[in-house]
């Protein structure tokens, strides 16, 4: 595929040719601008006021230097982003990564579809990202402290309740939200919901850590069941034993469905009598050990050390690790295995090559953007939460995720089907979240 808009097409030409490096956010942009055409078409106003051009660029970007003191006693230097990326319904929202991978085209990606992401949930939360290129892996509970307070100690200038609310992201997860929670806290001297994922003892909501893995299979179902199909019985493959991955796991097997394989960067487990959540739970949140350990509680199981886990048949696939990672010859293998629906968890895990051939296929297609809104739409009902200093029940937290999770599903639908794609989920998404900003962005003026 191609942009075939004159106007866009000019638009991201000018974007390619300043960002010639940044690949990820270029593909982030592509996928959107085209989904866009018809939009721009049916709407001079967008180019007149020069919306594209305002909304591939990000507001700010703060990049930074982050030292730090490993146990050795010796000086480490990484270097620490935060994008904000638009502002436009609201203060920037979105997590912070740390990944030996990160770099601005991957922030900037990842802030670009955050924002349509956040305009999808239909609450008033902006886009940005951050992150780091620390590899909390195989550190310390001490050097992973000391490496959040450093972070914090530049970034805390830049983020607030009510002007950006950073959250975790791949390498980020409880224990290290709450060394920076502890930094800001101490730095600035106010007590807010500066950030969100924060443990329940001080100001975190229930359900958020499963939020995304449950809004996921939400999502997954509503586009199942107006399809005919659903989770009961249904073979699941998810990429990835993360946040994300381990409550997919835990909601498809309520839903009925047997997940059948799991993986880590190293490698994939498969168990064909079900992965149980709470193994992994145990092997990563508490041991933080490799998925392979699941053998040590399950000794029937099999491990394939540097397997790819799309080669593994199944009916449904939920990619939950990262960018990427679900190419072409994946989505052949899975249509070839008999796999009819293919639903996002992490952020644009599948190619667009990969894309391209499951809808040709007419396998369905969750895209990111909407299929895991439902962790940033926790972290708005945390921030809710924070606002009014009280907490909500699971329950109470969980049906609101639910709600906004199939209005989400409702509303790509609806999108397509205007716009003449019935069925394209991923158009939906990016028209349904632009809309809203878009409109936004007209009543505020050049800015
Ligand atoms: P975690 O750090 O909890 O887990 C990431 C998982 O993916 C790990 O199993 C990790 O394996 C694997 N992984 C990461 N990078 C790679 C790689 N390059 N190759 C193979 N495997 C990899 O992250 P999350 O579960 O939080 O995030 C997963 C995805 O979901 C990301 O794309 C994130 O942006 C997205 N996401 C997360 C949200 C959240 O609320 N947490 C919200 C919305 C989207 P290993 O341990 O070996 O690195």
């Amino acid at each position: 595929m191609a942009i075939k808009n004159e106007y866009l097409a000019e638009v991201y030409a000018g974007l390619a040719a300043r960002n010639a490096e940044q690949k990820e956010f270029l593909q982030a942009v592509e996928e959107v601008l085209e989904s866009l055409e018809p939009v721009v078409e049916a709407r001079p106003e967008i180019q007149a006021q020069g919306i594209i051009e305002r909304l591939i660029e990000p507001e700010r970007i703060i990049m930074f230097r982050v030292p730090w003191v490993d146990d050795a006693g010796k000086v480490q230097v990484n270097r620490g982003y935060r994008v904000q990326f638009n502002s436009a319904i609201g203060p920037y929202k979105g997590g912070l990564r740390l990944h030996p991978s990160v770099n601005l085209s991957i922030i900037k990606f990842l802030g670009f579809e955050q924002i349509f992401k956040n305009s999808l949930t239909s609450l008033p939360i902006g886009g940005g990202k951050g992150g780091s290129d620390f590899d909390p892996k195989g550190k310390s509970d001490n050097e992973v402290m000391r490496f959040c307070q450093s972070f914090m100690t530049e970034l805390y200038r830049h983020i607030g309740a009510d002007t950006d609310v950073p959250a975790g992201d791949i390498g980020v997860g409880a224990r290290e939200i709450g060394y920076l929670f502890g930094q800001y806290k101490r730095i600035k001297n106010i007590y807010e919901g500066v950030l969100t994922g924060k443990g329940l003892s001080y100001g975190g909501s229930l359900a958020r850590t499963q939020a995304t893995g449950f809004g996921l299979c939400y999502f997954t179902n509503e586009m199942l069941k107006a399809n005919g199909k659903s989770f009961e019985g249904a073979k699941v493959v998810i990429s990835g034993s993360g946040n994300v991955a381990t409550y997919a796991n835990q909601k498809a097997t309520e839903l009925g469905a047997t997940v059948i394989a799991m993986c880590d960067s190293n490698g994939y487990i498969y168990d064909p009598n079900g992965i149980d959540y709470t193994i992994i739970q145990e092997i990563k949140e508490v041991r933080r050990a490799r998925i392979k350990t699941y053998l040590e509680f399950v000794p029937d199981a099999q491990y394939v050390e540097g397997g790819n886990i799309w080669n593994v048949p199944c009916d449904i696939a939920l990619p939950c690790a990262t960018q990427n990672e679900l190419k072409l010859e994946d989505a052949r293998v899975l249509a070839t295995n008999g796999c009819y629906a293919v639903c996002e968890g992490a952020n644009m895990p599948s190619t667009p090559e990969a894309i391209a051939f499951l809808q040709e296929n007419g396998i369905l297609f969750g895209p990111a953007k909407a299929s895991n809104a439902g962790g940033v739409a926790t972290s708005a009902l945390e921030m809710s939460q924070n606002s009014e200093r009280l907490s909500w029940s699971f329950e109470e937290v969980d049906e609101k995720l639910h709600g906004i999770m199939v209005n989400i599903y409702k509303n790509c639908a609806a999108a397509a089907e205007k716009y003449g794609m019935p069925g394209n989920l991923a158009a939906g998404a990016n028209i349904a979240g632009f809309d809203k900003v878009c409109e936004a962005m007209l009543a505020q003026g050049v800015c």
